[in-house]
């Protein structure tokens, strides 16, 4: 058997990798468009900052590492189409060579491209201008070298999502001067406003100038500048402009080979990352996700992009396996803080069906008294009639072990637990770090509490309100 995947990042490798650890005997060939195989692309920022100083350690494996579990690499290579009846891609080499392959199983993982907001003079200015989008270890070479041979001071990220944060403290640490623009009423807008405030807040508080529903425009060269203009009266001119304004899914390939695309355009898999194209399977961001409580939906992340390629290369080595679907978990750091979500908000839960009550509370991290103690503020939603938690968003101190706090909620809302059994589970404590209610158990009984206050004083509330409870 040969199997070939399509793209070397998160889900094309660990579609190999699956393969080759399931069966040794299969020919494993990996096609990668750029020179960078298996590169942890979610430290770009990292590197951006300095916080990472070698750009080889961004590799999760080595070439050489690859090579060793047997896997094929066609670095440099773009797989322009796929004939499906006779099973072969055709290819280009970085030399403009063509070449054919033939495959016995293939599996799509082209992953995503940046969005390119309708910015009047985007597309007649790139790198050279100063103008950059960030999606590969080239774009953040470009990115970098730029800043240091033109001593770039100033610059302006369009989008406030979790890139666009994270890279506003990579270049405010590289000694810029950032601001970011955002079209929406709060950064961070995949938290609700009022937890996106509290990141808003600490931006500033760093020196990053924050301009929310605000549109950018236009961009102008202005001698070895950039003038940015916008909506309510923005103009300015920076040294550089970085459009962060999210993915969408690389679809060129499978589209032109017959596949069925679903939400967003991603290619439409099922659970098993079949594309109903015999011998063809799709996994990571350029492919649908089935999520937990929402069915299919399109949510780019590295954590579904490995679970997906581990799939797709396991069933495409006759293995039958399902994909368990996500929450759309995830946590971003921004400077100090770190903000996380999983499951749903509001507007999504009444959007699914349910009839959801969202509860903010503030606990500490660890007993207050043990010195360092951080608050955190925390919003559970779950359903009114059946209590089923659906979705918690959180804000604390990087060293608030927010992370954790996220995971445990994301596993009770995979097992469909209620809130209150939330609040039952067995966690840990010690004084330096929890309580013996951690503070997901303290949302949860601010959430009952505020249940209980509205059936005994039969508050008219209106449903979703939240009602602000800080627990001792
Ligand atoms: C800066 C940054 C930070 C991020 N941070 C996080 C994070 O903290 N947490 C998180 O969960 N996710 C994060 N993500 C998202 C995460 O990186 C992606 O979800 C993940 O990389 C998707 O993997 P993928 O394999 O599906 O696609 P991609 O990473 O997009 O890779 C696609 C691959 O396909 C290749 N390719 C495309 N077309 C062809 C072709 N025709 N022929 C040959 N090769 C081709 C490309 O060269 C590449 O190797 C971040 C993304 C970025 C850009």
């Amino acid at each position: 058997v040969h199997l070939v995947a399509v793209g070397g990042s998160d889900a094309g490798i660990a579609a190999a990798l699956r393969a080759r650890e399931l069966d040794p005997s299969v020919d494993v060939s990996v096609v990668v468009a750029d020179r960078y195989p298996n590169f942890s692309i979610c430290g770009i920022p990292y590197l951006v900052s300095g916080d990472v100083r070698d750009w080889r350690t961004l590799a999760h494996r080595s070439i050489a590492d690859l090579q060793a579990a047997g896997v094929r690499l066609l670095l440099n290579t773009t797989a322009n189409t796929v004939e499906v009846d006779a099973r072969r891609l055709s290819l280009t080499d970085g030399d403009g060579r063509e070449s054919r392959l033939l495959y016995d199983e293939l599996v799509i993982g082209t992953g995503a491209i940046p969005v390119r907001p309708p910015i009047g003079g985007l597309d007649t200015l790139g790198p050279d201008d100063g103008v950059f989008l960030l999606h590969t270890m080239g774009d953040t070479f470009a990115l970098t070298r730029f800043i240091d041979m033109h001593h770039s001071a100033t610059a302006i990220i369009v989008g406030a999502g979790y890139l666009g944060l994270e890279m506003a403290e990579a270049l405010t640490a590289r000694g810029m001067r950032v601001t970011q623009v955002e079209m929406l009423t709060e950064v961070l807008p995949t938290v609700d406003p009022s937890l996106g405030r509290l990141v808003r807040d600490r931006l500033i508080e760093a020196g990053v100038e924050v301009l929310t529903e605000t549109t950018v425009l236009r961009i102008d060269p202005s001698g070895t500048k950039l003038r940015v203009l916008g909506d309510h009266q923005l103009d300015r001119t920076v040294d550089l402009l970085l459009v962060v304004a999210g993915v969408q899914p690389d679809t060129t390939l499978a589209a032109a080979a017959g596949a069925r695309l679903g939400p967003r355009g991603a290619i439409d898999v099922d659970r098993r990352m079949r594309t109903g194209i015999p011998h063809v399977w799709a996994a990571g961001d350029c492919a649908v996700t089935h999520h937990r409580l929402l069915g299919t939906t399109y949510l780019p992340l590295g954590t579904t992009a490995h679970k997906q390629g581990r799939i797709a290369g396991e069933n495409a080595v006759g293995g039958n396996r399902e994909f368990a679907g996500v929450l759309g978990t995830q946590v971003v750091k921004v400077f100090d803080l770190a903000a996380a979500r999983t499951g749903l908000r509001d507007t999504e839960a009444r959007q699914a069906g349910f009839d959801p009550r969202s509860v903010e509370s503030d606990a500490d991290d660890h007993k207050a008294y043990y010195p360092g103690a951080h608050s955190i503020r925390i919003r559970a939603t779950a359903d009114t009639a059946t209590h089923r938690l659906l979705g918690v968003q959180m804000v604390g101190h990087k060293d608030a072990a927010v992370a954790k706090r996220i995971d445990i909620a994301a596993t009770a809302i995979h097992h469909g637990m209620t809130i209150d059994e939330l609040a039952d589970l067995d966690l840990s404590y010690t004084p330096p770090l929890g309580s013996p209610w951690d503070a997901v158990q303290m949302a949860a009984h601010a959430w009952e509490r505020a249940m209980q206050h509205r059936s005994t004083s039969k508050l008219a509330e209106p449903t979703g309100t939240p009602a602000r409870t800080t627990t001792p």
